[in-house]
């Protein structure tokens, strides 16, 4: 790979951070962006802002066909049957919420069963959490092993007859453990259960075929993916999000209204309502274009060896302990060091210029499971 070239891509590296070359290790938060997707944002607003799918002027056409378009490549991404399966949402944080709430009384009903990971991020955690407590729902945990890989091996055994629901991470932000979710889809499939893969992490270090894996629903966020923030995916199956209620009430979202009733527009602007994130969802198309052009499979070999590389010297240093070892596990390293408050090794490394993520990664339950 051009690294150097690839490096200067990105304008925010070519800066100092307290006298130091900045080293941006926090991409598990956020990704950096490259010069191409901030001049898509830049083009937009200074080129055709406009609003989408609402007026007939020369200005709105382009915006709606930027903003399609992007929809179009994302599809193409995800490997989706047709854009409609595209819901562009604030984030995966969004998208999660979204169906907590769509699956209130549709799918999930008062006493069923949620299945979720021990590793999972907040996001998709906490929107269900909040509809066990209103539904009285049961939510079932897949444990993991010492290396953070999921205890699957009876995964046929795991459902109940009121399981209604599996909502997992494709990868884990804190282990890096990439998860076996088509066999686990596979298995929930059987029992005619709902899933859910919260891509947010996986979609970053990996090509995702939502036909593949066979998932009812898969989302994730832009901000990761080198695309702006504000700007994320739900991917639906066509068939149920036409069936299951709508989320967002408001403009775009409607076919026809009168102060007694309302009928809703058709996908994927039934799941879109009120101005939408155009420049986000341009930036987005843009960020997918960049690294497609990169080479997708070239970028992924490349982290891998940046992992191998990383564990292997941190292995070298008494006192550091690595969280995560699962054999399929995404570039990611979460450590502890003996003696050291993670606040002060913050602290320390940005002296340095390193920017570093410390503390719990949204994921309580499993700061608590791995003792920190
Ligand atoms: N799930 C996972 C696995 C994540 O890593 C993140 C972000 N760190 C989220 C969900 C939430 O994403 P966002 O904050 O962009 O909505």
């Amino acid at each position: 790979m051009q690294i150097d070239k690839i490096r200067s891509d990105f304008p925010e590296l070519d800066q100092k951070v307290n006298g130091n070359p900045l080293v941006y290790f926090d991409n598990a938060a956020t990704g950096l962006k490259p010069r191409q997707v901030i001049e898509s944002i830049s083009n937009y607003y200074t080129g055709y802002n406009s609003n989408v799918h609402r007026a007939g002027h020369t200005m709105s056409a382009l915006a709606t066909k930027a903003y399609e378009n992007a929809r179009q490549k994302v599809a193409d991404y995800l490997k989706a049957t047709s854009p409609e399966e595209i819901i562009f949402t604030r984030g995966a944080t969004e998208s999660i919420n979204l169906l907590a709430s769509i699956f209130e009384n549709s799918i999930l009903k008062n006493g069923d069963e949620i299945v979720l990971t021990q590793m999972e991020h907040h996001s998709n955690l906490v929107p269900w959490v909040a509809l066990k407590n209103k539904l009285n729902l049961n939510i079932k945990v897949i444990d993991i092993d010492e290396k953070g890989r999921l205890l699957i091996d009876n995964i046929d055994d795991l459902w109940s007859e009121k399981t209604k629901v599996l909502s997992i991470a494709h990868s884990s932000n804190v282990l890096g453990t990439v998860n076996p979710v088509k066999e686990i889809i596979a298995s929930a499939k059987k029992r005619g259960i709902t899933t859910v893969v919260d891509g947010a992490q996986a979609i970053v270090h990996t090509t995702v075929d939502v036909v593949d894996l066979d998932c009812d629903f898969y989302c994730f966020s832009g901000h990761k993916l080198y695309a702006p923030m504000g700007i994320g995916v739900l991917y639906g199956k066509k068939h149920l999000l036409e069936t299951l209620p709508a989320y967002h009430k408001g403009g775009g979202m409607i076919d026809k209204v009168t102060f007694d009733h309302v009928t809703y527009n058709v996908l994927p602007y039934k799941y879109e309502a009120g101005t939408v994130n155009v420049a986000g969802a341009i930036g987005l198309g843009e960020a997918i274009g960049y690294i497609s052009s990169l080479g997708l499979e070239d970028i992924f070999n490349y982290e891998k060896d940046l992992l191998n590389y990383a564990t292997k010297k941190i292995n070298e240093i008494d006192g550091i302990k690595i969280f995560g070892n699962a054999e399929e596990k995404d570039p990611i390293i979460s450590f502890v060091i003996e003696g050291v408050h993670n606040y002060d090794l913050g602290a320390i490394l940005d002296q340095f210029g390193i920017a570093m993520r410390v503390g719990h990664h949204c994921t309580q339950p499993l700061m608590k499971k791995i003792g920190e």
